[in-house]
Formats: structure tokens, C-alpha cells, sequence
């Protein structure tokens, strides 16, 4: 009983649904049609066109049911769907080629502080920019328009990704396009989900902003140590069993500060704010200099420092020195530290071909880097396994910090290496300027 009383639930659910109107106008019609034969027609005519009729019926009845349901389903998913994009935390807006607005959720509304209807079906073009209140959604339909992008995405490539940060009023927006293509790879249009990530990277920056307070307020004491065992150090009347226990104190405390200026460093690196210095240098002679630096280090461990200068030796390039210099150094001084006695550095120097970057090349005969840890050697705090069982000495920030400076100069940074045998660390530079970012952003992994 219970089902087939089901059945008739659904029947009669669809009978009343509107793709049933051909039904009901052709059962009305041919009621009224019968009733008319009834009069003027004879009886087995009437018979015989009611059965037509009824089979006809029978026809659009199965044929406008199955309609009916098919569309109920699709109508059903289109609300699931539509209730889905609608109560998204992200910002949902799609359009089809011309710019046209089809969806535009309420995240979205909040975000670009327009309402649904403004939009909605109609074409957006950059023109709307000049508009006050359309700025910021033209800025993220155009994003050539918007006064920071970070391609997140290579050029070209679906989805797209990228970064926009807006300065007034502060928002961080991440800004994911995707097509939309039909069964047949026909371009329906695009969809752009927008993430409102200005909270996020606050919080970020609030946590690095404690790293920073901390990190101040260690090194002035550090300091004052550091110049307690530098003067003790220097005592004339002391006597030499002690000397040693100053000496050791006396490292102990440059590390330590080193280790706090290089926390404070990434802390403002995190925060955008490293303040980068941009100027026109020689990077030849530039090198040079920094390699002589190491030349101490490099004999003390036994290792050979050989610098392949390029035949052209007029690289100028646009560089914060002193930033750089903390990048090469930490490559240059790791290339030593992990190498092994009698070991050698290669450090070479070239212009990539039909590209506006030079690429500079480290290579050492050092211990290596497990196969399985290279994927992590420049993130924050890694030290490889193979270095912890012999150099208890590093923080792991060096190489972090070299691939956010390299970065902002617009050049990449990574690595080989084979394990016992050596690593070579490439990293490129600009040599048009304009492919230096403008400003100063921090990418997160
Ligand atoms: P510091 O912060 O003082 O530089 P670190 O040298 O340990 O400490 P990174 O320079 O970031 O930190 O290097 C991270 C890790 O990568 C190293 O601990 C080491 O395990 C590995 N590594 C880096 N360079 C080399 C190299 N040339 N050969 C072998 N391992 C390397
Ligand atoms: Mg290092």
C-alpha cells in the first residue's frame, strides 16, 4: 500500500508542475471536443475519436512526466548549486565572454560593497573603473588595472592565480579564474572566486611583529655580553686557563646575536618590510668582493674558492647590495661549512641566452642533501639529517631568507645535488630592470 500510495504522491506532484501544461490544454481541449461529437457526431465515431484522443494523451502525458522530472532535477541541482555559491565564504563572480554577469554571490557583495542587481546581467567593462564604487570589482575583472598583482600562475595557464593587494583601504585579495567549457570545449565564460585574505595576513603579520618586539629587546642585552667577554678577552693580567672559557663565551654570544638579527631579518622580511635598497652595480666586481670575504673561511676548512669569471664583464644590475649580500653569503658560506677537507667551491658566472637574466652557479664536493629533503632545503628552519649529526651550528634561516631576497629581485633560486658527492645551487638575476617587482611582497609557501 505504502508505495504505491508514494507513486501517486508523485504523480500527482509533477501533474501540478507547469512543464505539464501541454497535457492539461490538450485534455481540455479534447474533452471539449468529445462533448461537442456527443451531440452531432454518431456513438461509435465518438468512440473512436476518444480513443485517439486517449492514446494521443497517453503520449504527451509519459513524454511531458519524464520532461517534467528531468527538469525538476536540473532545477534542483541549479538551487543546490546556487544555494552553494551563494553561502560561500569566497567571492563568487562568473561572466560569459562579453563580460556579462551571471553569478554574483553575497560574499562577493561584501567584498566589493556593490549589490547583487547593480551587476547582475549586465556587461562590465573596464570603462566602470572611472566609477568610484565599480573601482575596486573593475580592478579584479582587469587586474592590469590593479596597482599590485602577484601572478601566482604561469601567464596564460587555467586556473589563473594571483595576488592583489590594495593599499586604501588595506585588502589582500586572492583572485583564482577558471573557464567554464561545455561537454564540447566551447568557452561558456569565466568564473572568478575571490578570497578575502586581509585578516589572514594580519594575523601573520601580528605573530612576526612578536617575533620582532622579542628579538629587540634581546640584543641590546646580547650586545652588552658580547662587549663584557670582548673586553675580559682583552685583559692583559688574566690568566690563560681563563682565557679560554672567554673565548668560548665570547662566540657564544656573537652565534647568539647573529641568530637574533637573523630572526629579526626574517621577521621583517614576513612582514614586507624588509626595505630594500635598490641600486645599479657591477655584479663581477660585486662578487669579487663578497668571495674574498670567504677566502679566510674557505683556507681554515681546507677548501679551494675558484671564481669563473664571464668573458663580458659588464653586468649591471639593479640590487640591493646589502641584501644580496646576505643571500651570496649564506650560498658561498654553505657551500664551505658542508663541504669536505680538501673539498673545492665553483662559483660561476653567466648571461643566460635570449634571456634578460644572468645565471650564477655554486658548486661544492660537499656531503649533499638526502634525496628526500631537497624538496624542503629552503624552507624556514630545515636543516638537513646528514648536516645535524656533524654541524650543530645553523638555524636553518640562511637559504629562507636567500630565496625571499633573490625573489624580490626578481631572479629564482634552487638546487642539486647528489648525496656524498656535491650540490651546486643555481639562483638567476634580472639584467632588465624592469623585471625587478616594484614593490615589496612576501610569498608565502
Ligand atoms: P644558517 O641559518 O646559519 O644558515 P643553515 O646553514 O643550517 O643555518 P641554511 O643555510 O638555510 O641553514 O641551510 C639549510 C640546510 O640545507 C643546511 O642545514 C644543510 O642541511 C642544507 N644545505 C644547505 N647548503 C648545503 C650544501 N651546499 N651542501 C649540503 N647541504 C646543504
Ligand atoms: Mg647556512
Amino acid at each position: 500500500m505504502g508505495s504505491s500510495e508514494k507513486i501517486w504522491d508523485k504523480i500527482i506532484f509533477y501533474l501540478k508542475r507547469p512543464d505539464m501544461r501541454l497535457f492539461w490544454i490538450f485534455l481540455g481541449l479534447a474533452t471539449a471536443i468529445i462533448l461537442m461529437e456527443i451531440f452531432y457526431v454518431p456513438g461509435y465515431l465518438v468512440f473512436i475519436s476518444s480513443l485517439v484522443f486517449l492514446g494521443i494523451a497517453a503520449v504527451i502525458f509519459i513524454n511531458n512526466y519524464r520532461l517534467a522530472k528531468a527538469n525538476f532535477t536540473i532545477q534542483l541541482k541549479k538551487k543546490q548549486l546556487e544555494g552553494m555559491i551563494i553561502s560561500l565564504q569566497d567571492g563568487v563572480i562568473a561572466y560569459d565572454p562579453n563580460f556579462k554577469i551571471m553569478v554574483f554571490n553575497l560574499t562577493a557583495e561584501e567584498i566589493f560593497k556593490i549589490k547583487a542587481e547593480e551587476v547582475l546581467g549586465k556587461d562590465f567593462t573596464p570603462q566602470k573603473a572611472s566609477e568610484a564604487r565599480f573601482k575596486l570589482m573593475a580592478q579584479v575583472m582587469f587586474p592590469s588595472l590593479a596597482p599590485v598583482v602577484i601572478a601566482r600562475s604561469e601567464a596564460g595557464m587555467f586556473p589563473q592565480v594571483a595576488d592583489l593587494s590594495f593599499s586604501d583601504p588595506v585588502l589582500e585579495l586572492r583572485v583564482t579564474t577558471v573557464k567554464i567549457l561545455d561537454d564540447k570545449n566551447t568557452l561558456l565564460g569565466f568564473m572568478k572566486i575571490v578570497r578575502n585574505r586581509t585578516r589572514e595576513i594580519e594575523a601573520a603579520h601580528s605573530k612576526s611583529e612578536f617575533v620582532t618586539v622579542a628579538a629587540h629587546q634581546l640584543r641590546t642585552p646580547l650586545n652588552a655580553i658580547s662587549w663584557t667577554f670582548e673586553s675580559l678577552a682583552g685583559e692583559e693580567k688574566m690568566p690563560a686557563e681563563f682565557k679560554e672559557i672567554i673565548n668560548n663565551g665570547k662566540t657564544a654570544a656573537v652565534k647568539l646575536l647573529e641568530t637574533v638579527n637573523d630572526l629579526l631579518d626574517v621577521a621583517k622580511i614576513e612582514e614586507g618590510k624588509f626595505g630594500y635598497q635598490m641600486e645599479d652595480v657591477e655584479f663581477v666586481s660585486f662578487m669579487e668582493q663578497i668571495l674574498a670575504q670567504h677566502l679566510v673561511s674557505a683556507k681554515q676548512h681546507g677548501i679551494a674558492l675558484y671564481f669563473d669569471r664571464p668573458e663580458e664583464k659588464n653586468f649591471v644590475l639593479k640590487i640591493d647590495k646589502q641584501k644580496m649580500a646576505i643571500a651570496i653569503n649564506n650560498i658561498v658560506e654553505n657551500a664551505i661549512k658542508y663541504n669536505v677537507k680538501n673539498g673545492e667551491v665553483r662559483i660561476a658566472l653567466e648571461k643566460i641566452k635570449n634571456e634578460p637574466f644572468v645565471k650564477i652557479t655554486v658548486t661544492d664536493t660537499g656531503i649533499g642533501i638526502p634525496p628526500d629533503e631537497i624538496g624542503k632545503l629552503f624552507k624556514k628552519f630545515f636543516r638537513a639529517t646528514n648536516v645535524l649529526k656533524f654541524q650543530t651550528e645553523g638555524t636553518g634561516l640562511g637559504l629562507y631568507m636567500a630565496r625571499n631576497i633573490i625573489r624580490q629581485h626578481g631572479g629564482q633560486i634552487w638546487a642539486e645535488s647528489t648525496l656524498n658527492r656535491g650540490t651546486t645551487f643555481y639562483f638567476t638575476l634580472p639584467t632588465n630592470s624592469s623585471l625587478v617587482p616594484i614593490k615589496e611582497v612576501f610569498v608565502e609557501e
